[in-house]
C-alpha cells in the first residue's frame, strides 16, 4: 500500500450518473482483480474508495457513479488535474484454477469484475459474464467485456435493454452452468446470489473512512459471530463466510 500522487488523464461519463477516469499513477503497476484504492476528493477531508477496474503500465481506471457530494466533485475532475490515491487496498479476487467461472457485475459493481474477468481467462478458464442494471441508461461495460471476447449477458429490471430481471435471471435464460461464482453489487444481488450458489466469492461494500484497517468504520460480521474489516479482510470474500 502507498500513496500516491494522481494525474487525471481522461474522465467522462458512460451512463446515467457514470463515469470513467483514467489516472496515471504508480499503483497501477501492484492493483491486483477485486482491490480498491482511496482517492482523494478535492475539498474533501475524507478519501473515497474505488475498485480498480482495469490497469495498463502505470494507468488505472476507476468507475463511479455519483452518489453524493464527493463523487459529483470527482465527476468535474478534467485530464490534468492531481489527486492523489491510497492503495492498492484490501483483499481482491482470488484466481483459483476452477476450469467454468460466472463472472456478475451489478450497477457500479461491475468495474471490478473486468480485470478479473481477463486475470481468469488468462489462467485458462471459460468466464461467462453477467451484468445487472435498473434500465437501459445505466447499461456500460458491454464494449469492454467484448474487448476480451466475452459477450456479457446483460439484464436490467424494467426490462429495457437484455433480459428482463435480475442477474439470476440472466444466468437461467443463457443456460449458464458454471457453479463457481465472483460476484460484486449492491446487497440485494449478493444475498440472492449467495442463496443460490455455494461456491465462490463476493465483493461487498461498507461505508469506510481510513480504507486500511485502523478506524473499524466498516465491520460486518462472520457467520461465527466474529467481526471483519471490509476494508482488511475483505472486500471479497468467500461466498457465505459474511452475515449478508
Ligand atoms: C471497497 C469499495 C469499493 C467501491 N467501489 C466503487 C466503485 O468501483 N464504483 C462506485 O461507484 N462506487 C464504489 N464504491 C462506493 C463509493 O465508495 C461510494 O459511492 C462513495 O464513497 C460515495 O461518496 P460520496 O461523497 O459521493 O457520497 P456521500 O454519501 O456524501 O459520502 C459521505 C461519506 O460516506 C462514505 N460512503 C458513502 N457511501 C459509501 C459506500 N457505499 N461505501 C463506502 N463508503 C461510502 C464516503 O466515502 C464518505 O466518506 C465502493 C465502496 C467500497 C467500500
Amino acid at each position: 500500500m502507498k500513496d500516491t500522487n494522481a494525474i487525471v488523464l481522461s474522465n467522462v461519463r458512460i451512463a446515467n450518473d457514470v463515469y470513467k477516469m483514467e489516472l496515471r499513477t504508480d499503483i497501477a503497476k501492484e492493483a491486483k482483480p477485486g482491490q480498491f484504492v482511496q482517492i482523494t476528493v478535492p475539498g474533501f477531508y475524507l478519501r473515497r474508495p474505488i475498485s480498480v477496474s482495469w490497469t495498463q503500465d502505470d494507468v488505472l481506471t476507476l468507475v463511479f457513479k455519483i452518489m453524493g457530494e464527493g463523487t459529483a466533485v470527482l465527476s468535474k475532475l478534467q485530464p490534468g488535474a492531481e489527486t492523489s490515491v491510497l492503495g492498492p487496498l484490501g483483499q481482491g479476487f482470488p484466481v483459483t484454477a476452477e476450469k467454468e467461472v460466472v463472472l456478475m457485475g451489478g450497477g457500479v459493481g461491475t468495474p471490478p469484475m473486468l480485470k478479473t474477468a481477463k486475470a481468469y481467462l488468462d489462467a485458462g478458464a471459460k468466464v461467462d459474464v453477467v451484468l445487472g442494471f435498473n434500465t437501459a441508461g445505466d447499461v456500460f461495460y458491454v464494449d469492454e467485456f467484448e474487448q476480451l471476447g466475452i459477450t456479457p449477458v446483460v439484464c436490467t429490471m424494467d426490462g429495457s435493454a437484455g433480459v428482463k430481471g435480475t442477474v439470476l435471471d440472466g444466468v437461467k435464460s443463457a443456460g449458464i452452468t458454471a457453479d463457481y461464482v465472483l460476484a460484486c453489487g449492491p446487497l440485494p444481488m449478493l444475498r440472492a446470489i449467495s442463496s443460490t450458489y455455494t461456491k465462490g466469492y463476493v465483493s461487498l461494500e461498507s461505508r469506510m473512512a481510513c480504507g486500511f484497517g485502523v478506524c473499524n468504520g466498516c465491520v460486518m460480521t462472520d457467520k461465527n459471530g466474529m467481526a471483519v474489516r471490509v476494508c482488511k479482510n475483505g472486500p471479497v470474500f468467500p461466498i457465505g463466510k459474511v452475515v449478508l
